[in-house]
């Protein structure tokens, strides 16, 4: 009766964690490694089951059978793992040691060698664990959820080299006969059942952790110009400086606010003012290199980081954005509406922070205003900047016609 019940706490617990996994990957179904997850813990709990009730693993086949539903499970699981962080799986591979371990215990259990059949099997999956552990290691994930995956996949795979060893041994570890038996089972379960728990329970931290990290994601992502907001750009700003200083490059930042905004919202709209707000954020992106990052850091105000960049040569950039703002028109109804903005520069200091060169930055676009608009200054730059003259933000009538060239 005591070893029955014990024969139930692994696929007991296999089969909750199962249904758990197919309730987390129900909430977002493009996880698939989260229903690959459900599925190792179903295999694993519906393969016990069918041990217990049909096959009771006496028969070559009933063993066999065993071991590929159970061992399918463990690669889908290995699976999962790797997919999540962007790894391949030698799926081939694995499933041709599975296939020869199964032959191999069709061998020996024809032969009655028990102890080589378990030895083979064991082997079999912990050599198995222990090669994704060990790639999910290189991968390089800090977190403790992953870090928790990587430990559990290390003990189940030590435990399958030792189990075998306790089953040969059993007689000295736990006694003779019988009760010898019966506490080697118990032992055997439990240790099994405690490995189950704790590697479901690190992969759901790492299924909720996900979750919130890719909430967080969206919140720090401006809908309207698809860019990053203040607070996630000024991670990456910082992030980005910190590769620079590593580097020995310089790095420079750039603002941008658009000249008399409030203008195209009282003549047009808020509706109209969204559309160049996205328009003139996606111009910004669009010119920028792929190592340097751009913001929405306010309403009509816009932040460059740009990488490997001087700043004259953060001048220049912000010349061509200029430039390229003066060129953008915004179909809006049946008009097309044109802008111009004002770029304040400053280089990035090696040992300044963010907050004292965005203040500079902030100071030399608040001169470009002054100075007229439409025009680029450079922190510390005395000089007045290359005019362009005040060039007002109104809609013209004509596709393609800007204002300024309607006055020119
Ligand atoms: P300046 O040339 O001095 O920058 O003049 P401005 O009119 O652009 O002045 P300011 O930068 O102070 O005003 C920005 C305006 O942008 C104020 C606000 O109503 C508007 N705004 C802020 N966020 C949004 C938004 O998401 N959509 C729209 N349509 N307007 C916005
Ligand atoms: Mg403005
Ligand atoms: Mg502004």
């Amino acid at each position: 009766m005591q070893a029955l019940v014990l024969t139930f706490i692994i696929p007991a617990t296999a089969l909750i964690f199962a249904a758990v996994f197919v309730g987390l990957w129900w909430q977002d179904r493009s996880r698939v490694h989260v229903a690959a997850y459900a599925y190792c813990y179903a295999a694993l709990g519906a393969g016990v089951m069918i041990n217990i009730f049909i096959l009771q693993a006496v028969t070559p086949f009933g063993i066999v059978a065993y071991h590929l539903l159970s061992m399918s499970g463990l690669i889908a699981l290995l699976w999962g793992t790797a997919h999540r962080v962007g790894l391949k799986t030698p799926i081939r591979a694995y499933t041709a040691s599975v296939v020869f371990t199964a032959g191999i215990l069709w061998a020996a259990i024809s032969a009655g060698e028990r102890d080589a059949m378990m030895m083979a099997q064991n082997i079999n999956s912990s050599l198995l664990m222990a090669l994704a552990a060990q790639n999910l290691w290189h991968a390089g994930s800090r977190r403790l959820g992953d870090r928790a995956v990587v430990w559990t996949l290390a003990l189940f795979s030590t435990f399958g080299f030792i189990r075998p060893l306790l089953t040969v041994f059993s007689d000295t570890l736990f006694g003779p006969g019988e009760e010898g038996a019966a506490l080697l089972l118990a032992v055997h379960v439990l240790v099994l059942a405690v490995f189950l728990t704790l590697q479901a329970l690190a992969l759901i931290a790492t299924v909720v952790s996900d979750s919130s990290a890719s909430e967080r994601e969206v919140a720090a992502i401006d809908p309207l110009s698809g860019l990053p907001m203040r607070a996630m750009f000024e991670r990456e700003a910082l992030a980005l400086k910190e590769r620079a200083r590593e580097r020995g490059v310089a790095v420079s930042v750039v603002i941008a606010d658009l000249d008399h905004f409030k203008r195209i919202n009282d003549t047009h709209g808020h509706a109209a003012g969204d559309r160049v707000i996205s328009t003139f954020g996606s111009l910004l992106a669009g010119e920028i290199r792929p190592h340097d990052i751009c913001g929405r850091i306010g309403g009509e105000e816009f932040c460059i980081i740009a990488y490997k960049c001087e700043g004259d040569q953060a001048q220049s950039l912000a010349n061509r954005l200029r430039a390229a703002t003066n060129r953008m028109m915004v179909p809006w109804n049946t008009q097309e509406l044109g802008v111009t903005a004002s770029f304040g520069v400053a280089q990035w200091d090696a040992h300044e922070s963010y907050s004292d060169v965005f203040k500079r930055a902030d100071a030399a676009l608040y001169s470009a205003k002054r100075a007229g608009r439409d025009c680029v200054i450079r922190s510390g730059e005395d000089s007045l900047p290359e005019a362009q003259g005040e060039i007002e933000a109104v809609e013209t009538t004509k596709p393609g016609q800007k204002p300024d060239a309607a006055a020119a």
